[in-house]
């Protein structure tokens, strides 16, 4: 998903589930047949096997989250005794790792062994070093673990609503543990806790309290139950309090600046670039002047099309604006955008079979739908749902969300023009053909529940980004200067992205200068920029990962097509690189690189 479209993915995780649930889809037993029952790759399927479950019971929320409902009853008391149990769990884990030689292993094995190793020491470095639970209140939320519960269809009514009652018998601890934890929170921070925490105050109000009423539960239960949930607004509403008192001036805040070592260190562990965290800021640098150079020649070209007998700004800025601002002029009527969005999958499709740039598998189709109307409302344009690793044989879907009925004609225009006939291929590539939606074709392919689990992020945005790239040299679109100006403009988005990141995180740089870097280098309207900013206040790293995935792999694909001269076959590369699943491009590359890297 882009940044601005998936919105389904939280802002600031809770901090012992940094991880999405990344586009993960159902899994098909073990993954290397031809392996003796007692070989390496054996031992270390039934060492997995074992890891996760005991990773669920360690995480309930996280595993409930994920489709696993065993321990949807539990409620961790985030304190002292807990992070030194976490503590426990990872370092065990991580010798019993250690017993494994990734050499023997195949490489899908090889993958996963360096992704547990990499998630087991960032859990340690996120409670030991960047201490999180210390400073970021919205750490604590029981009102979305519950609703979630509460929303789940993995039980009936009366089960879940059991599970929930079991759960928040325990919301005072939670919440006393909440406070203790809290040293020096951030402003910011304190004010997305209180913020969500009112919120997650909703889920137990009056339609709950219907829910038990309609439920199957006996009185006795229905009277325990009612109790419970008064308790807990109790609970939640002492800790909302607790953070409005700790609001007024005077009281130190820390800076939500994690500042240039943490922020590298952390950059290290969620990305897993071959590249540091400065490095990455560099190249972004970098690219965004390519990339203005490039919409420079473009808008010169472009202008006396849309402009004939007019004089072209001389300043390049204000000559790229004026056209972009022609070019978005083009766009679907108000009533017709899902018809768009649905019209332009058959013609995706098509062209990557003629252009031979990948296999697809006419037997898993994408369904496109209308965006339900319990995921409406987010803004979000088109976004990919695929079933989580325990649902398995679930459709893979397609949201296209129609534009809501309220909207006024000016909102309507702006958001249009914002996804214009030019921009609005791009978004279907990158979400659906050949970007999201395929990879997770591929990905399923060597199931994988580790990969499902701790996948990596930056990649699977990465190779949306270059899905883009590659269908547009590939002669999507006429090779126009038009589409390739957007290209240039939606690209400049994930570029600025890693540099206020970085910019913001470890170089101090001010609210008004990023806003007026957005505006002015990245074409953006004041409401993106400010939204922007007060997502990277919030985050870390995050936002670096578009542009680092993307970078990496074009890379590594100039580094083969260099390689192999002639013998270069784009669709090779783009088959092989998909088959190991949402690994770390870096681990990707050594494979690849490997002077005789046929399968074992
Ligand atoms: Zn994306
Ligand atoms: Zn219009």
């Amino acid at each position: 998903m882009t940044d601005v479209l998936n919105l389904s993915k939280p802002e600031t995780p809770p901090m012992k589930f940094r991880y999405l649930p990344i586009l993960a889809l159902a899994l098909a037993g073990c993954s290397q047949p031809d392996k003796t029952a007692a070989g390496p790759d054996a031992r270390f399927d039934a060492f997995k096997g074992q890891f996760i479950e005991a990773l669920w019971k360690q995480n309930p929320d996280y595993a409930s989250g994920m489709g696993y409902h065993k321990y949807d009853s539990l409620l961790l008391i985030p304190n002292a005794a807990q992070r030194q149990a976490d503590d426990a769990f990872a370092q065990n884990s991580l010798t019993a790792l250690g017993r494994f030689t990734p050499d023997s292993l195949s490489p899908n094995n090889q993958i996963d062994l360096r992704l547990l190793r990499n998630e087991l020491r960032a859990e340690r470095w996120y409670a030991d070093t960047l201490k999180t639970w210390q400073w970021n209140p919205a750490s604590y939320n029981l009102g979305a673990a519950v609703g979630e519960l509460l929303n789940g269809r993995h039980f009936r009514l009366d089960r879940r609503l059991r599970n929930i009652s079991d759960k928040i018998s325990h919301a005072a601890e939670f919440y006393a543990a909440a406070r203790a934890n809290i040293s020096t929170p951030t402003k910011e921070h304190t004010a997305l806790g209180i913020r969500q925490n009112e919120g997650g105050l909703e889920v137990f109000g009056p339609a709950l309290a219907d829910s038990v009423r309609k439920s199957g539960l006996s009185a006795a239960e229905k009277q325990t139950l009612t109790a419970r949930i008064a308790a807990a607004r109790q609970a939640i509403e002492g800790y909302v309090s607790f953070l409005r008192r700790n609001m007024p001036a005077g009281v130190p805040y820390r800076s939500f600046r994690i500042g240039k070592a943490l922020f590298e260190q952390k950059f290290a562990y969620d990305i897993q670039s071959r590249f540091t965290a400065a490095e990455i800021y560099q190249q972004a640098l970098k690219h965004k002047a390519e990339l203005l150079h490039d919409m420079g020649h473009r808008a010169a070209r472009l202008y006396p099309k849309y402009f004939p007998g007019q004089k072209a700004p001389a300043d390049s800025l204000a000559l790229i604006t004026a056209v972009i601002n022609q070019l978005t002029l083009k766009h679907a009527p108000r009533d017709g955008f899902a018809d768009a969005v649905k019209r332009q999958i058959p013609t995706l499709v098509a062209f990557v079979n003629e252009h031979k740039l990948l296999t697809q598998d006419p037997s898993k189709p994408l369904v496109v739908r209308e965006t339900p109307l319990y995921m409406r409302g987010s803004g979000a344009g088109a976004s990919v749902s695929a079933p989580g690793p325990y649902d398995k044989g679930a459709n893979t879907y397609y949201n296209v969300e129609p534009l809501p009925a309220e909207w006024t004609p000016a909102q309507a225009e702006s958001y249009l023009r914002e996804y214009n006939d030019y921009t609005l291929q791009i978004l279907n590539i990158h979400e659906a053909i050949p970007g999201h939606y395929t990879q997770l074709v591929y990905a399923n392919r060597s199931p994988s529940l580790v990969k499902s689990i701790f996948g990596n992020g930056a990649m699977v945005e990465g190779w949306a980004v270059y899905s883009e790239r590659m269908m547009l040299e590939s002669g999507y679109g006429n090779n126009s200067d038009e589409m390739w100006l957007m290209w240039d403009k939606w690209n400049m988005r994930s570029t600025l992205n890693a540099v206020i990141d970085h910019a913001i995180q470890a170089e101090n740089m001010s609210e008004t200068d990023v806003v007026a870097l957005l505006r002015r280098e990245g074409f953006q309207e004041e409401a993106e920029a400010r939204g922007k900013w007060l997502r990277a206040t919030l985050s870390q790293v995050q936002l670096s990962s578009y542009f680092t995935g993307y970078s990496e792999i074009y890379a590594l694909r100039q580094e083969l097509k260099q390689q192999k001269g002639k013998g270069f076959n784009l669709k090779e590369f783009n088959e092989k690189f998909l088959s190991y699943g949402s690994a770390p491009v870096k681990y990707i590359r050594e494979l690849m690189l490997r002077p005789n890297q046929a399968d074992r």
